[in-house]
């Protein structure tokens, strides 16, 4: 028996990274996914597909931009008219941008806007139309450490995801009587192409404020996301949970000399 035998989900982002992760552990539990991204990551999101149904679950890509409203209101329906319901949602999609306050572009922030703040909006908006009128069901949002403090370099998306938190506490609270589960996770630094493809020496300050001193894997954060929209968490909405390697919890970082020696 699966977590999720029976039900079917979407996550967008589904064709990399951690969306592509929580594609594959959604299935391997008994999920159908439908795994959306945009057109230029068709080829790896049909990739993650093929490898689900080899594995003999059910998927299928579609091509979306979260940051356009008819784009997510078809992905809810492809949803539904190809497994039957909507029972989860993992709304993943993000991009990040680097520079100081000063240097960033106005397009730039409105590009992180439209999509880390805006596409998790969408996707929930019609995600929990359908879920309302359905008996319900469990949305998570990636949001990051970086909606919980601040990070060097990074201002429009730590301000997006600080609005995917508040976007997630808000929505927690208008659905809870309706059977809508909703909440957020917070990653610190994950090893997947988004962090991988910067260079050495922001990946390592990334890294340096955990305890735990490795990035995190998409797998880990598969774990969770599965966890938070499953049967086994029906007392949890609006939280954020991290899944840092402890960053967030210290105001300090570990060093060999802040941390005993046996
Ligand atoms: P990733 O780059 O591997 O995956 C992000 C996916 O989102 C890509 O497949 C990309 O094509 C897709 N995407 C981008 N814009 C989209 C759009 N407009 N519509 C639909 N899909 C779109 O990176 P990841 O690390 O797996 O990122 C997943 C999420 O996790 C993001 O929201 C990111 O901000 C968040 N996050 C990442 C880290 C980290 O350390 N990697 C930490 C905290 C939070």
């Amino acid at each position: 028996m699966g977590m999720f035998d029976g039900k079917a989900g979407l996550v967008t982002g589904g064709a990399s990274g951690m969306g592509a992760s929580a594609a594959l552990a959604f299935a391997r539990e008994g999920g159908a996914v439908l795994v959306a991204d945009i057109e230029a990551m068709r080829g790896q999101g049909e990739k993650v597909v093929a490898d689900i149904v080899t594995a003999g679950g059910r998927a299928q890509f579609t091509a979306i931009d979260v940051s356009k409203e008819a784009d997510v209101i078809r992905m809810v329906d492809e949803t539904v008219s190809a497994f039957g319901s909507l029972d989860f949602a993992f709304n993943n999609a993000g991009i990040l941008a680097v520079g100081f306050t000063h240097e960033v572009e106005e397009a730039d922030f409105d590009r992180i806007f439209a999509i880390d703040a805006k596409g998790v909006w969408l996707c929930m908006k019609h995600e929990i139309r359908y879920m309302k009128e359905h008996g319900g069901g469990a949305i998570v949002n990636n949001a990051s450490e970086a909606g919980l403090v601040g990070t060097p370099m990074a201002g429009p998306y730590v301000a997006a995801k600080h609005a995917v938190v508040g976007l997630t506490k808000t929505a927690a609270g208008e659905y809870a009587n309706m059977g809508v589960r909703i909440n957020a996770i917070a990653p610190g630094a994950i090893a997947t192409p988004m962090v991988l493809t910067l260079p050495q020496p922001v990946q390592d300050s990334l890294v340096a404020p955990q305890p735990l001193t490795r990035m995190g894997t998409p797998e880990e954060v598969a774990e969770l996301v599965l966890f938070l929209c499953s049967d086994k968490a029906p007392f949890m909405i609006g939280n954020i949970v991290s899944i840092d390697g402890g960053a967030t919890s210290n105001a300090q970082s570990y060093s060999p000399e802040t941390s005993p020696s046996a």
